[in-house]
């Protein structure tokens, strides 16, 4: 059996449907064939926190450019449809409790606002800090832009209530929240079907190339479509189906685990930002297991200190007392194995390293609530940039490696891609993304002290 299509893209996650939903809707592209093996938005785009942010450090502009064309959309997409996806705007509220780290949290907060993410207002006392207006728990417009930095704990106290007297410095980023990715991904989905595309599910296993440019697809079912435009955006199979072109796409996987509670105890209060503690931290075992752990050269590192960035955030409106907490305590580079390996220890972990920057969650230490713990993969280049593009066969593409930002960059990268298929005109950040910048030697040069910051 044979058929055709205009462009083929292999994948239905977040960013496939997103490139979609910008090729058939926004650029009028009747004739694309979206194709996935599991059902759309199934395998990574259900398994993030759903959260967004334009605060993101540099080298260059590039990233904050991108998120914010993404939010952008994300806004529009919000006004035309009512908000289903209930996108908010609470923010992020980044916390350190060390006095010595003020000077570099200082700095580094400098950093975003001066690449295009928004003013910085930074707040030395409580009287100066009167001016400082809180997110509401819902709506995303009229609300500040850029981030607030509070360096004066009678400040901190005043407008984060719930936090511990420990806390030192809290930055709350103003052009971040979070949303239904299920609800924003079925919406894209939805206006790219009414608009022509169509869904097959299947898998692909090859591409045909024709005197260098792409001519056909291989499907799982014995398909063969001819096309001239083929789009890799397999996600943690990015490089697999990559390697069908003949390339070794630089990117590697990273596991990433992620647990929700029931907070009965009400530790989180339902109207906060999304909660991140910026300082390493050592756990407060209890004397007994602290024995135990110590015995084991398997578990003697949980009494050593351990990293930053455990963060917690409310998830689910009216009555819903969920919570969501995420710490990467560790790194777990690996191929994607599906179903992801999950850690049994990790509830507990997460728990732990909560409790520096909200102490109640001590009182969970005795009877641990009953975890609901999944995961998936962030697919990543080695500078943690995204691969949106052309790739160095005629007709191929890519729109990949979104890392742990694929929910929240996926609107600015299908829009993106669209513009590179149709030759349209290309944003300023658009070769920060091509898989061309490795040809670069500058950029080779920048490299070697690039490092991974900014990433949750
Ligand atoms: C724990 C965790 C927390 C996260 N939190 C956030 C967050 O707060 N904010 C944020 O923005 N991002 C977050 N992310 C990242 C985000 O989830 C991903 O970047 C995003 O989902 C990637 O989307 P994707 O479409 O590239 O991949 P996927 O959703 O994995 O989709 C890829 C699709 O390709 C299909 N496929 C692969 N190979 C083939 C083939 N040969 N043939 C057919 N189909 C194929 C797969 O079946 C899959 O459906 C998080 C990720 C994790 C794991």
């Amino acid at each position: 059996m044979s058929n055709s299509t205009e462009i083929l893209i292999c994948g239905a996650g977040i960013a496939g449907i997103s490139a979609a939903y910008h090729l058939a809707v926004r650029h009028g592209i009747c004739n694309i064939t979206l194709v996935d093996e599991r059902a759309p938005l199934s395998l990574t785009s259900d398994k993030s926190t759903e959260c967004y942010r334009n605060w993101w450090p540099g080298p260059g502009d590039a990233m904050v450019g991108l998120m914010n064309r993404s939010i952008d959309i994300l806004e529009e997409l919000a006004d035309e449809n009512g908000n289903i996806f209930h996108l908010n705007r609470r923010g992020y509220l980044y916390l350190t409790a060390d006095p010595e780290k003020i000077p570099a949290f200082e700095q580094e907060a400098q950093t975003p606002s001066g690449l295009g993410a928004g003013p910085l207002r930074v707040y030395r006392s409580r009287g100066k800090a009167a001016v400082y207006q809180a997110s509401p728990p819902e709506g995303y417009r009229g609300i500040p832009a850029g981030a607030d930095l509070f360096l004066d704990q009678a400040a901190i106290r005043e407008h984060f209530p719930y936090l511990p007297d420990t806390v030192v410095g809290a930055l709350h980023a103003r052009r971040a929240g979070w949303f239904s990715a299920q609800q924003l991904g079925m919406y894209l989905l939805d206006q790219a079907r009414a608009h022509g595309v169509k869904f097959v599910k299947a898998r692909v296993t090859g591409v045909e190339q024709t005197q260098g440019a792409v001519s056909a697809v291989h499907l799982s079912d014995n398909t063969k479509v001819a096309t001239q435009h083929f789009v890799n955006a397999a996600g943690p199979f990015v490089k697999e189906v990559g390697s069908m072109l003949g390339f070794d796409l630089p990117i590697h996987t990273e596991l990433h685990l992620k647990v929700a509670f029931r907070d009965r105890l009400g530790v989180v209060p339902r109207h906060v930002p999304m909660l991140i503690w910026t300082d390493p931290q050592t756990l407060n075992w209890p004397s007994e297991e602290r024995q135990f752990l110590a015995e084991d050269e398997e578990t003697r590192w949980l009494l050593e200190s351990m990293p930053a960035g455990a963060h917690t955030r409310p998830e689910g409106a009216g009555d819903s007392d969920i919570i969501l907490l995420l710490w990467e305590y560790q790194t777990h580079v690996m191929k994607p194995v599906i179903p992801p390996p999950l850690d049994e220890m990790y509830p507990e972990i997460a728990l732990r390293g909560m409790a520096a920057m909200l102490p109640r969650f001590s009182e969970y230490f005795e009877r641990m609530p009953q975890p609901m713990l999944d995961g998936g993969y962030y697919t990543k280049t080695q500078e943690n940039r995204p691969l949106i593009g052309a790739l160095p066969v005629e007709g191929a593409y890519i729109i990949g490696a979104l890392s742990g930002y694929g929910l929240m960059s996926a609107c600015g990268a299908g829009d993106l891609l669209a513009a590179h298929i149709t030759g349209g005109e290309l944003p300023t950040y658009a070769p920060a993304f091509s898989l061309t910048r490795y040809d670069d030697p500058e950029y080779q040069k920048l490299l070697e002290n690039w490092s991974d910051e900014g990433q949750l």
